[in-house]
């Protein structure tokens, strides 16, 4: 490129080269469906050309993303992508959720089980206490005899037994 050249293109501003484009757009553009910020700011009319990369106000206010002509690819796909990353994230959540269930379900499982097993062990060994003290009964119990000390400071057990083979009263006299 000729030093010339650069030099004639280098004396006007990038400001004003912005500022002359909004101002040819504007008069001579065609008026387009507002774009988003003409729709907000209410800057109508917004006027573009089919050379313009953003409508007239958006030129002339520098720097600012126009949709005139639709919303750039980029954010559409940066809208899709971020649409797959949280669909992605919400996934994996319900998947960790379903799992954490099951593994509820098993625990609870388990705990019944477990309850089953209490119940059954703890029942054995009352049905043994029962049957121990049937046996350490004394025969002469009935007739008022000597009581181990340990039904005499458990009347309660005593009277259970009692009411099976008549001793209770026996107990209580005692
Ligand atoms: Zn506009
Ligand atoms: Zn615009």
């Amino acid at each position: 490129m000729p030093p010339n050249r650069v030099q004639k293109t280098l004396k006007r501003s990038s400001t004003e080269r912005r500022l002359l484009s909004a101002s040819l757009t504007h008069h001579f553009g065609f008026v387009m469906p507002d774009c988003s910020r003409c729709l907000r700011l209410t800057l109508s009319p917004c006027k573009a050309t089919d050379r313009s990369l953003s409508c007239s106000n958006c030129c002339s206010a520098g720097a600012v993303s126009c949709d005139v002509f639709g919303v750039p690819t980029a954010d559409i796909q940066a809208i899709l992508s971020e649409k797959r990353r949280l669909d992605r994230e919400k996934d994996a959540v319900l998947a960790e959720l379903i799992a954490g269930q099951r593994r509820l379900l098993g625990l609870e499982a388990q705990s019944r089980a477990l309850e089953g097993r209490a119940e059954k062990a703890l029942s054995r060994e009352l049905s043994l206490i029962a049957e121990e003290g049937t046996e350490a009964l004394p025969p002469s119990s009935s007739s008022g005899g000597v009581l181990p000390y340990d039904w005499a400071v458990d009347p309660s057990l005593l009277g259970d037994l009692g009411s099976v083979d008549g001793t209770a009263g026996a107990s209580q006299s005692s």
